[in-house]
């Protein structure tokens, strides 16, 4: 089946009980059992399990091919969960421009548990060759990249993470499986905040792990998953489910309508530089071709002027607005170097954009008389 007809329907066989078309909501914390504890249809206590989560999973293991997959409470509580089985002494390679999250997370909480964290530009395989020489565990790749929209390849790092006894995991939160399978491309793991594209109307937090193979690993995570606790609600793995629905016809739109914002920026005065990879004057541009079905729904902009017109550019916007996250229908605009705290790492005069499923013509003539005030 092709990925259109499996995002319809993966997931959603009819409710046994009565014939319900979409699924039913299972709010049950506690499943009944035999008086020795057996298991009478599979399920025991929610945080281990739960019906309507399984049904996610197996949608988010179909769309990205994955012989299994794990929903999390959240993006960064699949992302935790998982470097958690790091031991320590373990090498991790992260990307340098990458989620602020994992960033924290790797400044933070990884080194107290003795793991040394390398943050590289992933673009540039000779410096990620040269690090790997000296050991390493887990390559940790983001394409495209937050906020800079970097693109790196992901076949040619899984061989080199091999290579290495390592491990490829692909943050594939800004493409979706819709324009990008990394596990095709050689990677282990495809990480998700389901939050973003695959929930797809800003109301529904969520992570996904998907694992090229149902192997120790992949149960070391589902178990730590169990005791740990950070477990995806019912009703939100409900929600996403519904998300998965419509997530390629809204991909085909956030990506048109992307490009053509992209292009309208790109050659605007007031603008010093446009990030996206479906721009033929992306740094990757044909290894985006080559990688993704298509340049997703997320662009960067940099505007003449530095933080100042930046500010007033993001102010004077009416359609899109400002705010953080990423991959609703809304149209969203953020300041980055703003929201990172103290020591940003974005350029000041960036702006973070997710295109949403408005009007092109909207879109682009908020961003016209934004771009005349600044
Ligand atoms: C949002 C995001 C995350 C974190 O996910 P949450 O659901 O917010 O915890 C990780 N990676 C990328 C690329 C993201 O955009």
């Amino acid at each position: 089946m092709r990925l259109e007809t499996l995002a319809v329907h993966a997931g959603g066989e009819y409710d046994p009980e009565t014939g319900a078309v979409t699924p039913p909501i299972h709010l049950a914390t506690t499943f009944r059992h035999g008086p020795a504890a057996e298991r009478i249809a599979g399920y025991e206590y929610q945080r281990e399990g739960n019906p309507t989560n399984d049904r996610l999973r197996a949608a988010v293991a179909a769309l990205e091919g994955a012989a299994q997959a794990i929903t999390f409470a959240s993006g960064m509580a699949a992302i935790s969960t998982l470097l958690d089985t790091l031991r320590p002494g373990a090498r991790l390679i992260i990307p340098d421009d990458c989620y602020a999250g994992l960033r924290l997370l790797a400044a933070e909480f990884l080194p107290e548990r003795g793991v040394q964290v390398l943050r590289l530009d992933l673009t540039d395989l000779t410096t990620v060759g040269a690090a790997c020489a000296n050991g390493v565990d887990v390559i940790w790749a983001e394409t495209p990249s937050n906020p800079m929209l970097k693109v790196c390849d992901i076949a040619a790092l899984a061989e080199l993470a091999h290579a290495h006894g390592a491990l490829l995991v692909a943050d594939n939160t800004f493409a979706s499986p819709v324009l990008q399978q990394p596990l095709a491309l050689g990677a282990d793991i495809v990480m998700h905040s389901t939050t973003k594209y695959f929930g797809g109307h800003s109301d529904v937090l969520g992570g996904a792990l998907a694992f090229a193979r149902e192997d120790a690993l992949y149960r070391a995570v589902a178990h730590r998953l169990h005791i740990t606790g950070a477990v995806m609600a019912p009703f939100n793995a409900w929600l996403t489910l519904r998300g998965c629905r419509s997530l390629p016809a809204r991909m085909a739109l956030h990506c048109s309508n992307a490009r053509a914002l992209a292009q309208f920026l790109s050659v605007q005065p007031q603008v010093q530089a446009v990030h996206y990879p479906g721009l033929a004057s992306h740094p990757a541009y044909a290894l985006a071709r080559r990688q993704m079905r298509d340049g997703g729904g997320m662009l960067s902009v940099q505007i003449n002027g530095g933080r100042e017109a930046a500010l007033a550019v993001a102010g004077a916007l009416q359609i899109f607005t400002n705010a953080t996250s990423l991959g609703g229908c809304e149209s969203l605009v953020e300041h980055r170097a703003s929201v990172e705290g103290p020591a940003p790492v974005t350029p000041q005069n960036l702006l973070r954009v997710s295109v949403g499923l408005e009007h092109i013509d909207d879109l682009i003539g908020d961003f016209a008389q934004a771009l005349a005030k600044a």
